[in-house]
């Protein structure tokens, strides 16, 4: 049986760390190197409710996407939210691993699971990793459909095959709108409209659009943008990420019984279409 410092050194094959970006915080956050592992957890978000499921689960480490502690703490007392988390994951011998904008920018990465769960064909990142000479990590990806969609049959698409959410998929654009060529990027893409545009993209899926960038980006020229919930955009990732470790156990001899947390740990838990008819709208 691996213990944590084998698994740890085969996640940091996997997803580098000094790929993040260097605001980030990835790695460890907590766990004893020698502590044997037989079971690991992949999710989204180190919250509470992840963590008890890792305990549930038997779970030795629990292995997620975003930081637990972004900016750094004085106190991990379980009188905070964040600290709770922590005491849970020690008390139980269940070790914190961060893999986030270094999981972003591999091959494969956050935006390759995100356009498969989409059936989509990548041509290559969004934003090309300078120091990669085969040119496929970066952030976000280019995809190319081979049978071109309308907007609304893509929107349709998007909301079929990602996992469900209160917030579901939004659109913007003619729903007629042809679709061929789509830029994806896991997570908040909003800072990405350049070379959204540079790549000649007809849609971009991502998440967390707001009304300004949105607004500037479609008036900028005609772009689709298709927007979904944070978590549904990253938790395919969690799949990859586990048949990646998976493929590590088995070559390995590990043994290593990798799970997917299926929680909704995305904060929306609630959607309703507007009803009020618009004064001057068709009925
Ligand atoms: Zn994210």
């Amino acid at each position: 049986m691996p213990v944590l410092s084998d698994v740890i050194a085969a996640l940091d094959t996997l997803w580098p760390r000094e790929r993040a970006e260097a605001w980030d915080a990835v790695g460890p956050v907590c766990g004893d190197p020698g502590a044997e592992v037989s079971r690991v957890l992949f999710a989204v978000d180190p919250v509470q409710e992840v963590a008890e499921e890792a305990v549930a689960l038997g779970a030795e480490l629990l292995v997620t996407h975003h930081p637990l502690y972004l900016r750094g703490t004085t106190s991990v007392a379980a009188d905070t939210f964040k600290g709770r988390v922590v005491h849970t994951l020690i008390r139980n011998g269940v070790a914190l691993h961060v893999a986030h904008t270094n999981a972003d920018r591999a091959d494969p990465g956050v935006s390759d699971a995100l356009a498969a769960a989409l059936g989509l064909r990548v041509t290559g990142p969004l934003v090309p990793d300078p120091s990669d000479p085969a040119g496929r990590r970066g952030l976000g990806r280019i995809c190319e459909l081979d049978v071109p969609l309308t907007l609304a049959e893509f929107t349709e698409l998007a909301a079929a095959r990602l996992p469900a959410t209160a917030q579901g998929v939004r659109a913007s654009g003619a729903p007629d709108r042809p679709v061929r060529t789509v830029a994806v990027c896991g997570g908040a893409g909003d800072g990405l409209f350049a070379e959204v545009r540079a790549a000649g993209a007809d849609a971009y899926l991502t998440a967390d659009l707001r009304h300004h960038p949105a607004s500037e980006a479609t008036e900028h020229a005609p772009l689709a943008l298709v927007d979904a919930a944070h978590w549904a955009t990253e938790w395919p990732w969690c799949e990859q990420a586990a048949a990646q470790l998976d493929a590590v156990s088995e070559r390995n001899g590990w043994g290593l019984r990798v799970h997917v947390s299926h929680r909704v740990t995305d904060p929306w838990t609630a959607h309703r279409p507007s009803l009020r008819i618009r004064e001057g709208a068709p009925n």
